[in-house]
């Protein structure tokens, strides 16, 4: 630890940086920034820097609003964008309370405690995430596809093909590996997979990719957008994720043997995020517009199956190489794109954990496309749906005791409280469909 934070300041002054910056993630999953002079960095390791936190969702009650934000040295990196100006670099934070505990609703530190509770029962959890989203142009002053592409297209000298480039190349410079990029089904709709990691690592990756992916669009005069459904006309953006638990460097999921190489443990925690998904949903799929994407098919999963090549199931089990035990995954396909990925991978895990340690019992898997069957059939069949709304998805989670235990009490009633005032106002909206619908009819 010594070291690395000795490795930090010895960066600091070779490489002239003039900015770190801190970052932290808050309860809704924004990016936080507070940039210091390089000589508070040795204390911003030790005693840590202290920020009010009252104006920060969800982060404290009023009569707390003093934390500490402790820098982690592991996650030193030099900001690859305006290298011609000052370099800057970054760390994320652990948030503290002024007496020196981990704060209880700090996103990063949801995490930790499950991923502690991983490794009690022997556990590492690995996350590989898919990441789409929207790349959009200001035409007389509204957002537009910046493209007219679809499905792996190669947009030739296209803002998307230089685009991806540069975000990849910005990401590398951060350490973060990507595995492909390519134009997804949307207009101006793009995908980049970050290679497999620990799941803090990758949680801590994709609000790097989020900052590096907005950067990098400013530069190129577009904007974009992880939200999870911008057109109504056009597929949604999801964060599909490949889940895996090792024990030391053995791949729990794989079994050579077994149906699509997946062993008992992959089966139980498979069984176990199934059993849970509408109770953390409201926390994947966290604003009113994801029941948007969740509801217009696009291979969007709307309900509660798992499959193999199945792109309709909720959980798909793609099929390892024999003799690769490494790759034995799932991949949790309900995640959108503007969830706060540290909560939403504490639930997972959480989820998948209970599953294993209750034995619950995986159901058969699906071959159909389950859009298609009619809602006799789903219901014959045991698929159920995931919430139609935030709302529903709140009244769920409202109920869930195994989201109230990861999430801590604290966040839990923020959380709630946040996204039922965003119903609440949804609600009270006379939409432009309504309004042309009914008008006339009365
Ligand atoms: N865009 C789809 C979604 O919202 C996923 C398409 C794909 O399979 O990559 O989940
Ligand atoms: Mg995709
Ligand atoms: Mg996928």
């Amino acid at each position: 630890m010594n070291k690395q934070r000795d490795a930090v300041l010895r960066t600091i002054e070779e490489k002239d940086v003039r900015f770190v910056r801190l970052w932290f993630t808050d309860v809704v999953g924004c990016l936080k920034s507070i940039a210091i002079a390089p000589a508070e960095v040795e204390g911003a390791f030790t005693e840590g820097f202290g920020i009010d936190g009252s104006a920060i969702e969800g982060l404290t009650r009023t009569q707390e609003s003093d934390v500490i934000a402790k820098a982690d040295p592991s996650t030193f990196q030099l900001l690859p964008w305006r290298r011609d100006q000052d370099h800057t670099g970054r760390m994320f934070c652990d948030i503290y309370t002024p007496d020196g505990q981990p704060a209880a609703a700090d996103p990063r530190n949801v995490l930790k405690r499950q991923l502690a509770k991983a490794a009690d029962h022997g556990f590492t959890f690995y996350t590989h995430p898919e990441i789409e989203f929207y790349l959009l142009r200001n035409v007389d002053g509204q957002l537009q596809p910046a493209d007219r592409a679809g499905y792996y297209d190669n947009v030739s000298g296209g803002t998307a093909h230089d685009f991806r480039r540069e975000s990849v190349r910005m990401l590398e410079q951060l350490g973060i590996s990507v595995e492909f990029s390519h134009h997804e089904a949307g207009p101006g709709q793009n995908e980049i997979d970050l290679r497999y990691a620990d799941a803090l690592t990758t949680a801590d990756n994709i609000m790097t990719f989020r900052t590096v992916v907005k950067e990098v669009a400013i530069g190129q005069g577009v904007h974009a957008t992880f939200m999870p459904k911008p057109f109504a006309e056009h597929p949604g953006s999801g964060m599909h994720t490949h889940l895996s638990l090792f024990e030391g460097e053995s791949n729990a999921f794989y079994e050579a043997g077994s149906q699509y190489r997946l062993s008992k443990t992959g089966r139980q925690f498979m069984a176990g995020i199934l059993h849970h998904a509408p109770e953390f949903t409201a926390v994947t799929n966290q604003f009113v517009n994801s029941y948007k994407r969740v509801w217009a098919g696009d291979e969007a999963p709307s309900h509660i199956a798992w499959g193999h090549l199945n792109r309709s199931a909720l959980i798909r089990v793609p099929l390892s190489k024999p003799g690769k035990a490494q790759s034995a995954r799932i991949e949790y396909r309900g995640l959108d794109s503007g969830a706060n990925p540290y909560l939403s991978y504490a639930l997972l895990l959480a989820a998948g954990l209970k599953g294993i340690e209750e034995d619950y019992e995986l159901p058969e898997e699906a071959v159909d496309d389950i859009p298609m069957l009619t809602r006799l059939e789903r219901k014959a069949m045991g698929f159920t749906p995931l919430p139609e709304s935030l709302d529903r998805a709140l009244r769920n989670m409202e109920e869930s005791e195994l989201v109230a235990e990861t999430l801590g009490e604290q966040v839990f009633q923020f959380f709630l409280r946040n996204k039922r005032d965003d119903w609440q106002q949804y609600r009270a909206q006379v939409t432009p469909w309504e309004f042309d619908a009914t008008l006339n009819l009365l």
